[in-house]
């Protein structure tokens, strides 16, 4: 049996990215395409969607989506079927998809996002041209407002199902706008959408889906615990009978070292001379010595608290001390950047930074490092450690969220088992992370070591394939 679904996200790679989310609403769909399920994606009409959308047909038009005329554009784009909401009041403006050039979140967003939700809901409810779905699934708090208003709107609706991909962004807005988002007075309260007295659009989705996902089994766990929970850990522990955890794959056709574009020249498990070269590639890019022998880490991330990237600041001197070499790229925190530009500074020939966001070098440092390094604080799933695999750049990572469900420590055991496919820190400080990047370099200089544990991590199965049965499995339990 076929299933039709409607995604509804607010970033989808490759039109706009900011990162894991987009990634994900990008590859799934053509990962669940090939298990018989038909997704049509939502997203808002930014600039760089509507000018990258080609033969693009109007659905439907309305005069007044929260303060201004809409028209509900399809398009196929990157193998996706998408629908574009082109708003100009909302969403015609320079600047990134949630905040403007200087990093302030645009004051409307509540309206941007809650129409978004409200769009998708109208969809949902067959109030459109398009064909009714049989779930609608709210990728992140964005889209967080759609079971709640399917939910206020009808019995006769579809199910619903909300995936948090990352918990620390909520969503939460003042009281005031409940009207001019078109909520009813009797929804703000504990058991609607009201959250710490405001309107919680991430808490709306979770108190309102059929089902909640996040996207790792322990983050599952973690999330239900005040520790990690970020004040949702209450509800969540209430619904845990309907939350579950599904692993993200990653798109193993753009991330592939045996035909990356961003690579010197191509290379796979059994060739890898390619990987020597991207090595080569990455030194020259970034200034740092040429030296095939000098272990080389790489990092490509947001810089955030979030990212433990700190952590790293402190152990670069020993790292640096015993003739490591790092390559970062990474946009984010200005005190993060700042330190980063300065060791940069200190060690040149040794640790070489770019600052911003770069698709192309991303790949290169993934291909061109020995080790990719990930200590984040948490990590809901992790794509880079993910993408670190596929390319054979074991990942060194702290053991939280997703880190710890897709990757398995060198330790004696795993290694004389011969199944490891990385480092995992045992705890999350500097001093933890020294040992970790130790263990990595021990390994790195033991050719024969790390041949094996290079080899399983290009084993794994980093792909969509069955994170997207899981997906089936759960809209089938759904729509039963
Ligand atoms: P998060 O969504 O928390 O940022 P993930 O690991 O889930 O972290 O996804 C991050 C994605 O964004 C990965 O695909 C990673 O390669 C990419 N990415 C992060 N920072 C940059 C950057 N500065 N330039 C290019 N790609 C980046």
């Amino acid at each position: 049996m076929s299933l039709r679904i409607l995604a509804v996200a607010s970033e989808v790679f490759p039109l706009v990215k900011t990162g894991g989310l987009a990634d994900v609403a990008g590859a799934l769909p053509q990962a669940l395409r090939t298990k018989g399920v038909e997704v049509t994606t939502l997203m808002p009409g930014y600039p760089a969607v509507l000018k990258a959308l080609q033969g693009v047909e109007p659905v439907s038009a309305s005069k007044d989506v929260f303060g201004g005329p809409a028209r509900l554009l399809r398009a196929r784009s990157a193998g996706l079927d998408l629908l574009a909401l082109e708003a100009p009041h909302l969403y015609d403006r320079p600047g990134g998809p949630y905040a403007d050039a200087s990093g302030r979140d645009w004051p409307d967003n509540a309206l941007r996002f809650g129409a978004l939700s409200w769009v998708a809901a109208q969809i949902g409810l067959g109030r459109t041209p398009l064909p009714t779905p049989q779930v609608v699934h709210a990728h992140d708090w964005q889209a967080g407002l759609a079971p709640a208003y399917l939910h206020y709107a009808s019995e006769e609706r579809p199910g619903t199902v909300m995936t948090i991909h990352n918990l620390a962004f909520q969503g939460r807005f003042a009281p005031e706008l409940l009207g001019s988002l078109r909520l009813p007075p009797e929804s703000l309260q504990i058991d609607g959408v009201e959250y710490f007295g405001g309107v919680g659009f991430l808490k709306a989705g979770l108190r309102f889906a059929d089902r909640i996902t996040t996207v790792s089994p322990t983050y599952a766990r973690e999330i239900q615990q005040p520790q990690a929970g970020m004040g949702l850990d209450g509800l969540l522990r209430h619904r845990s009978d309907r939350l579950s955890g599904i692993l993200n794959g990653i798109d193993v056709g753009v991330w592939n070292p045996a035909c990356d574009p961003h690579l010197p020249e191509p290379y796979d498990s059994t060739r890898l001379e390619g990987k020597v070269k991207a090595k080569q590639a990455l030194q020259r890019r970034l200034g740092l010595r040429p030296d095939p022998h000098a272990l080389l880490v790489g990092v490509v991330s947001r810089l955030s608290w979030q990212k433990g990237l700190d952590l790293l600041l402190a152990v670069l001197p020993h790292m640096v001390a015993k003739g490591g070499q790092l390559a970062l790229l990474g946009a984010g925190e200005a005190n993060l950047e700042e330190g980063y530009r300065r060791a940069s500074a200190t060690w040149p020939g040794s640790v070489g930074c770019v600052f911003g966001y770069d698709e192309a070098l991303a790949h290169l440092i993934q291909g061109g490092s020995d080790f990719i390094l990930v200590p984040s604080r948490f990590e809901p799933c992790g794509l880079t450690q993910l993408c670190a695999l596929r390319y054979g750049s074991p990942p060194i990572v702290t053991r939280v969220g997703g880190l710890a469900d897709t990757v398995i420590d060198a330790n004696d055991m795993a290694q004389r088992a011969g199944v490891a496919t990385g480092i995992v820190a045992r705890d999350i400080d500097a001093g933890a992370l020294q040992d970790a990047i130790d263990r990595a370099a021990a390994i790195f200089f033991s050719p024969a070591d790390m041949a094996v544990l290079r080899g399983n991590a290009m084993a794994a199965d980093v792909s969509w394939n069955r994170p997207a049965q899981a997906y089936r499995r759960l809209y089938e339990k759904i729509i039963d």
